[in-house]
């Protein structure tokens, strides 16, 4: 690429930036929490049709996917589980093609109070732009969106088909990017900016979760004996699944990625509700858990282990004895995936031009990281032998209160991601 070219492409993105931020600012004002992400998709099939893309926008059909390799058990109705892609398509197809891909979907904000100010009225303040999704990851959607803008600034697009996909239900099962690859989407390499402080993700964790149900006779506390309280009864199950963790994550088990971790594998009981009066022992306890994995690890390995350690635990349990556990998937069925584990030239062709890109414009050596949580990369890498790179912009306190994404590296990102498209898809006249 000429330097004439990465010179004009920075100088669009700049140009273009404060409509990039505002353009956030929107996007980051929808709360698209699982459900609800409606409104978000319908502003960017505006956006993406506004442009010129042909826009597919579909509700994701359970029948089309439930079969494949990564689907994800849910438990809900999808009525409201809509893609959105957005493609160009080259007129002169000779260079390589890319997905750029994101999700719309963000976690609930959890108590309104814990944040600073309203978590979907977003704002900007020192440098960063802060609100639910900001950084993880809407961020990435409008890095995509804005460099494929630069392009077209300088008179030019890709010389590549480029699919951008606008995807549902990262957060809890990756059946949206699923749903892209079952309707045809494929490319040569896949780029997704999920918000790892502008590195190279060269691993990604597994996540299975699942639900525990205890339930049993329910009595007058005056009468209740020891051992047939069912939320008291949770507690050496989730003892037991602790055990198992810790068993997980011992250093024989590490794959080279994550051999310098100690506890990459995190369980955590994220929810519990049980029981329905003050002075009742209570009959039923239900509480979720999310248990990670290493990439090579089999998920039917990890649940019949779950389920065994759950089952000898309740055993050794008086009241569960009689009454054992039952447990129910309704989410996260993910592999582990690694980017590091792809031999392939084409892995290494999209890596080096990415290596180039954050060069061009940090000055700095791409640095590479192995994450300890999943994104949808593993659907290109494991289902679709597609490069899935995951590098995106610094963001902090992301599903947590407050969250936030600095504003300056999502410039350098949307200036690196142009430069990559640039090279990778190369580029025509419009
Ligand atoms: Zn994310």
């Amino acid at each position: 690429m000429s330097v004439d070219l990465k010179t004009r492409l920075c100088a669009a993105v700049d140009a273009a930036f404060d409509r990039q931020v505002d353009f956030l600012s929107e996007l980051t004002s929808h709360p698209s929490t699982r459900g609800n992400e409606r409104s978000a998709q319908d502003f960017m099939a505006r956006e993406l049709g506004a442009r010129g893309y042909e826009i597919d926008r579909w509700q994701i059909d359970l029948a089309e996917i439930r079969h494949l390799p990564g689907f994800s058990p849910v438990l809900g109705p999808y009525e409201d589980a809509v893609n959105v892609v957005g493609t160009h398509r080259a007129r002169t197809g000779r260079g390589r093609s890319l997905i750029l891909n994101g999700h719309i979907d963000v976690v609930p904000a959890g108590p309104a109070d814990m944040w600073n100010s309203p978590p979907f009225e977003p704002r900007v303040a020192d440098g960063w732009l802060y609100g639910r999704g900001g950084g993880d990851m809407k961020a990435g959607l409008t890095s995509n969106l804005f460099a494929l803008d630069a392009l077209a600034a300088c008179g030019l697009a890709p010389a590549g088909d480029v699919f951008y996909q606008s995807v549902v239900e990262e957060e809890c099962t990756g059946n949206g990017a699923l749903a892209c690859l079952a309707r045809g989407y494929t490319a040569d390499a896949a780029l997704i900016p999920e918000p790892f402080a502008e590195k190279l993700v060269m691993a990604q964790l597994g996540v299975i979760w699942f639900q525990v149900h205890l339930k049993g006779l329910p009595t007058h506390v005056a009468y209740a004996g020891t051992g047939s309280n069912a939320i008291e009864a949770a507690i050496p199950l989730i003892q037991a699944l602790h055990e198992m963790e810790h068993r997980w994550n011992a250093a024989g088990h590490r794959p080279a990625d994550y051999a310098h971790m100690d506890h990459a594998l995190n369980l955590n009981v994220g929810r519990i509700e049980g029981g329905d009066w003050t002075s009742s022992v209570p009959a039923w306890c239900v509480f979720d858990v999310r248990m990670g994995l290493f990439p090579g690890q089999s998920i039917d390995a990890a649940k019949s282990e779950i389920e065994q350690v759950i089952l000898k635990a309740a055993q050794g349990n008086a009241f569960l004895r009689d009454s054992l556990p039952q447990i129910v998937y309704h989410g996260f069925h993910a592999e582990g995936y690694a980017l590091s584990q792809d031999g392939s030239a084409r892995a290494a062709d999209a890596i080096s031009a990415l290596d180039r890109a954050h060069h061009d414009i940090t000055g700095d050596t791409l640095t590479r990281t192995a994450i300890t949580a999943t994104t949808d990369a593993r659907f290109f890498g494991l289902y679709a032998d597609t490069p899935a790179l995951v590098y995106g912009p610094r963001a902090e306190a992301i599903h947590g209160f407050n969250e936030r994404v600095d504003l300056d590296s999502l410039r350098r990102v949307t200036k690196a991601t142009a430069m990559f498209i640039a090279d990778w898809c190369g580029t025509q006249e419009v």
